[in-house]
């Protein structure tokens, strides 16, 4: 096997990461507060516009957790979910002891399905319980429907929290993904399009509610000589050293976009005479992905093969590629939840397969690729 072991998604370093973290060094500012929190910040809302306020904090997850508290949801509220997500979508609705309801996806986006989003709704209301918050996810990069979502979000005044953990760079009709939501959340984890090694962002229009995500992000401190707290507090800010390395990031974001992009004609190009398997894409041109990673999906009945097939064979290779997100409402864990929709996101779930997408594969390492999957689809 070849000992070079070709990964789905990892860290691409543009150059200038040390540089951010060694001025944070020389000026002794080793802690989650400093110039680079505070210039990686300004950076993220340059990028975004919209006149967006960010929060720089320690995880995407904390960010929707703390967006989750930010928007009222308290022990006992229930709030609508996107199924086919990672779970981090949906543990800080746990955290908080609410109560999750997943909705289904539509096949376009493969994101929340406006229509299971308002049977959803309304079946909630009838049982006496309007539904606190709607967490929409823009899946692999690809923005959700975003009129849809919103036009059934405003009829019921239910406000949305956007996860663009995976969709820094995309845009939907030429507005940066990140600034739709009532609060948004990005994530800088160590597979994501940029990384801080771990860290996160929540985004929103409202001076005060990044003050007051920063407040909480910050153990809740009154304004006092000494500690009084007047709420409770999270220690979820992000490290000046981890900001660093973001400020250098920011140098090369486009160039990644680009490039993932990049690998997602790439793999249009591979699977291009095999009408069995789709490349997700696109569907019209409101939507524009990052294309974090790029996804397959493969018709078993026509080809005869399955995604797991495809996914062994990588292996032998020393090629990782993965499943689409296992949907929420099929976890062990979250089996007990109400769900709405039919089967587009179980479905997905079963015939896809995210393929490795990484701003930094050589072309060497692309050929493997190609030669594995080729071998693959000609093998009888
Ligand atoms: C990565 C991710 C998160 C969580 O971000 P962390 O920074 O890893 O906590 C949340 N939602 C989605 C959809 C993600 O992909």
């Amino acid at each position: 096997m070849n000992p070079d072991k070709i990964w789905l998604s990892s860290p691409h370093m543009g150059g200038n990461e040390k540089k951010y973290i060694e001025s944070a060094f020389a000026e002794n500012i080793v802690a989650p507060l400093g110039p680079n929190v505070t210039g990686f910040e300004y950076d993220l809302e340059t990028f975004l516009q919209d006149g967006v306020h960010v929060a720089a904090l320690s995880s995407g997850t904390a960010a929707i957790h703390l967006g989750l508290v930010l928007l009222g949801v308290q022990a006992g509220d229930e709030v609508l979910c996107q199924s086919m997500t990672f779970s981090a979508s949906a543990n800080p609705i746990m955290y908080l002891s609410a109560i999750p309801v997943f909705i289904d996806s539509e096949p376009d986006t493969w994101n929340i399905c406006p229509q299971a989003l308002e049977d959803a709704i309304k079946d909630r209301i009838s049982k006496g319980k309007k539904p606190k918050a709607i967490i929409a996810v823009h899946l692999y990069g690809m923005p959700y429907k975003i009129d849809e979502i919103r036009t059934v979000a405003q009829k019921y005044e239910i406000p949305i929290l956007e996860d663009s953990a995976e969709a820094l760079g995309s845009t939907y009709k030429g507005q940066k993904c990140g600034t739709f939501g009532d609060v948004a959340a990005l994530s800088f984890n160590g597979n994501k399009i940029i990384t801080t090694s771990g860290g996160g962002a929540l985004v929103t229009h409202n001076l005060s509610i990044k003050e007051k995500a920063v407040f909480l992000a910050t153990q809740a401190r009154d304004t006092a000589p000494y500690y009084q707290h007047s709420h409770i507090g999270y220690n979820y800010r992000l490290s000046n050293i981890s900001a660093g390395i973001g400020r250098g990031q920011m140098e090369v974001l486009e160039q990644h976009i680009a490039l993932r992009r990049d690998m997602h004609e790439f793999y249009q190009q591979v699977f291009k005479d095999f009408p069995e398997i789709e490349v997700f894409s696109e569907p019209d041109n409101d939507f524009y992905s990052n294309h974090w990673l790029t996804a397959i999906t493969i018709n078993a009945k026509k080809s005869g093969k399955t995604a797991e097939d495809l996914r062994q064979t990588l292996v032998k290779d020393n090629i990782e590629s993965r499943p689409l997100w296992k949907p929420m409402h099929l976890q062990p864990v979250f089996g007990q939840y109400p769900y709405y929709g039919g089967t587009i996101a179980s479905d997905l779930f079963s015939k896809g397969l995210c393929l490795p997408s990484g701003s930094n594969l050589t072309d060497n390492q692309k050929d493997r690729i190609k030669n594995s999957i080729n071998g693959f689809l000609k093998d009888e």
